[in-house]
């Protein structure tokens, strides 16, 4: 017998994807490529068999209404709660925020909601209306190598306020002020961008690696 690595002589963790609204094929992809197996959540009773769970980009007052109708906005609250690692990019990113600078009002003037876990303020569509989507090379801790990480985003949020226990691994230099676009803690991990769109897989290996207890 050869030599076992790692990776082969361990079970591939099994990652749920919020599947109510977003890019949930993307990120699918992304997860199989950095190691896990990707699970589609929809019901409650889904998040019981996970190892972790990604939220997906696309529009977050759309993943919040859907999440509540589909009365899964709670159980994922207490599953953060009791430390089950969560990624979220972009949309994703919003939603884990505890606090939402600006958030969207519905038709009845009720602000959306995030699940929250991060301790962080966002601001969505912070980038502003002339630069909806822009693409960028991003220096980004403690991934599996120092390349920097080219960045897409679309209609993005940044972090205006960062706790201190969040830890600020990327940032963007934007009109003379600094603002984070991806920060982790323990178990959940946040970009502002999409790295499941551009096939950059060391922000998804990172999130495999906490999983594992690696990272
Ligand atoms: N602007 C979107 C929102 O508020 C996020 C955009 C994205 O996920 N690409 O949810």
């Amino acid at each position: 017998m050869g030599v076992t690595t790692a990776d082969t002589s361990r079970k591939r963790p099994r990652v749920g994807i919020l599947a109510l609204q977003g890019d949930v094929r993307e990120h699918a992809r992304s997860i199989v490529a950095s190691g896990g197996d990707p699970v589609s959540i929809r019901r409650p009773q889904e998040l019981t068999d996970i190892d972790g769970l990604v939220l997906p980009g696309g529009e977050s007052t759309t993943i919040d209404k859907l999440s509540r109708i589909f009365e899964i906005a709670e159980p994922i609250r207490e599953k953060i709660a009791n430390g089950l690692p969560v990624y979220g990019s972009c949309a994703g990113m919003i939603l884990l925020s505890n606090e939402i600078a600006d958030p969207a009002t519905d038709q009845e003037g009720n602000p959306q909601q995030s699940f929250g876990g991060l301790d962080v303020t966002v601001r969505r569509n912070a980038f502003g209306r002339q630069v909806d989507s822009f693409e960028t090379e991003l220096d980004f801790a403690q991934l599996s190598t120092s390349e920097p990480v080219h960045a897409v985003f679309i209609r993005a949020p940044w972090l205006e306020r960062v706790g201190h226990n969040v830890e600020t691994l990327a940032d963007v230099r934007i009109n003379g002020s600094t603002h984070a676009v991806a920060v982790r803690t323990h178990h959940l991990l946040a970009t502002s961008f999409h790295p499941e769109v551009t096939g950059e897989l060391r922000v998804h290996e990172l999130f495999i690696r906490m999983i594992r207890g690696e990272a």
